[in-house]
Formats: structure tokens, C-alpha cells, sequence
């Protein structure tokens, strides 16, 4: 019998991030808003980790007015670097407004400073701050006016928004990191699971493992074979 070693690769420092977390968060974000007196009268999530913590920011600092935009990273062809995009260009004037520009967290920072600059560029607000509820400080080359956290040991924050889309990345990449390594094709759903959590230091628990795997299945990556009850990785 061939003994799989699985190298515990790539070694990514992840967190699991709840709900109450998030409402934690945002609520302190919310107060050092408050506390530095800025009194946003419009604030743009940025679409799509910006919403939950935008929407929450609404409530806590009892704003009504809730705007969007979709700042996406974008492969040029052929080029090995990203660079952000805005997706959906459109203009609103925001001249008699105080706006806020909200994302999740600050990584490379330019997700939200290319936001921040189309907002003042193409919107004219009257004033314009910014802020996440977590920011990278050794690698973001951009610092949010707020932000509640600030991480200095580089992380995955698996946030409850992203979860089963993480779930199914995580997933992929086990399967082709495996294959390269060992040519391993097959996994039961209990090695899947256990070799998830021990890569990720994380467990989403069962809901999500299955809908990961179905939407492997669906997107080519992974087979089930009835019989055997197994997962079969295609690879190529
Ligand atoms: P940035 O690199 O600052 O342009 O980040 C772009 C977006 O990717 C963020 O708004 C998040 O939604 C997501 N993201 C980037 N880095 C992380 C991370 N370390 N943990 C979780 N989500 C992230």
C-alpha cells in the first residue's frame, strides 16, 4: 500500500471570523468614527467585502444613505500583475454630501484607495474619509482614515461572507498541491475534510464541505464516483 505524505502546503495563516465578530468589530469602528467627530451623511460599501461592514456602519452611526461600487483586481492579459479596476463606472453628485468609503480590510490597500479616488475624482463629495474594519499595516500601501484592527502578522481572514467561496478554493487547491505532490487522485470525503483542517487550521464545518464539493464537481475539477464513494480529482 503507497503511504501518501501531504506536505502541509501552502502554509497560509487563516482565521475563521463569526458573525459576532463582525458586529464586534464594526461596532468599535463605529465609535472611533464617532469619537473623531466625522459625521458621514453617505456611505459607499465597496462592493463586495464592504457591504456587511458598510450596512452594520449605517446603523451604528444612523446613516440612511448607502451607496455602491465595485472595485475589482483585474489580470491583464499575458501580464503576471494585477491591478485594480472599477467594474461599473457610473457617476452621482455627492457635493453637498460627507462620505464615507467602507471595505472589509486593507491588504495591498488598492482595492480601497483606487475607490477612494474615483469617489473624490468623479462624485465631488464635500468631504471624503475612509474605512475598513482591519488593516495590514507591513504590506498595504494604503492607511484608511479608521480602521478597528490593525494586523502586523500577514493572514487570511476567512469572513463569514466568503465562506463558501474560500471553502471551495481551499478545497482546489488541496487537490492539485496533493496531485503535484503524491499523483494522489482519489479522497473520501473524511480525508478531504480532515486534510482541510489541518492545512487551514480552520473547520467551516459540514454544510459547507459539501457545497464546496458539489460546486467542484459542477466547475470540472473533481468527479464523485457512487460505488467507490469517492472524490476523483481531473486533473489538467
Ligand atoms: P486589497 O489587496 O487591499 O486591494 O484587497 C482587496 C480585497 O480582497 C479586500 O477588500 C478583501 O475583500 C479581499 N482580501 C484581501 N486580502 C485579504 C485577507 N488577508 N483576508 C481576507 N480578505 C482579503
Amino acid at each position: 500500500m503507497i503511504k501518501y505524505v501531504v506536505k502541509p502546503l501552502p502554509k497560509v495563516k487563516v482565521k475563521l471570523v463569526s458573525w459576532e465578530e463582525i458586529v464586534d468589530w464594526a461596532w468599535n469602528l463605529a465609535k472611533i468614527i464617532k469619537k473623531d467627530g466625522y459625521k458621514p451623511d453617505v456611505i459607499v460599501a465597496l462592493a463586495r467585502g464592504g457591504y456587511v461592514p458598510g450596512r452594520l456602519l449605517c446603523d451604528f452611526l444612523d446613516v440612511e444613505n448607502l451607496l455602491s461600487i465595485q472595485s475589482q483586481h483585474w489580470t491583464e492579459a499575458a501580464k503576471a500583475e494585477e491591478r485594480a479596476i472599477i467594474k461599473f463606472p457610473y457617476k452621482v453628485d455627492l457635493s453637498n454630501y460627507t462620505v464615507l468609503v467602507v471595505d472589509d480590510i486593507v491588504d495591498t490597500g488598492d482595492t480601497l484607495k483606487l475607490a477612494r479616488d474615483y469617489v473624490a475624482e468623479h462624485w465631488n463629495p464635500k468631504q471624503l474619509k475612509t474605512a475598513a474594519l482591519q488593516w495590514i499595516s507591513p504590506v498595504a500601501k494604503f492607511k484608511p482614515d479608521y480602521y478597528y484592527i490593525e494586523v502586523t502578522d500577514w493572514t487570511w481572514f476567512q469572513y463569514p461572507w466568503t465562506r463558501l467561496e474560500d471553502t471551495y478554493q481551499f478545497i482546489k487547491r488541496i487537490v492539485t498541491e496533493t496531485y503535484k505532490e503524491t499523483g494522489k487522485k482519489e479522497w473520501t470525503y473524511e480525508e478531504m475534510v480532515e486534510t482541510f483542517k489541518e492545512w487551514y487550521g480552520i473547520d467551516v464545518g459540514d454544510r459547507y464541505y459539501k457545497d464546496a464539493l458539489e460546486i467542484l464537481i459542477e466547475k470540472k475539477i473533481l468527479e464523485y464516483n457512487e460505488e467507490t464513494k469517492k472524490y476523483i480529482y481531473i486533473a489538467g
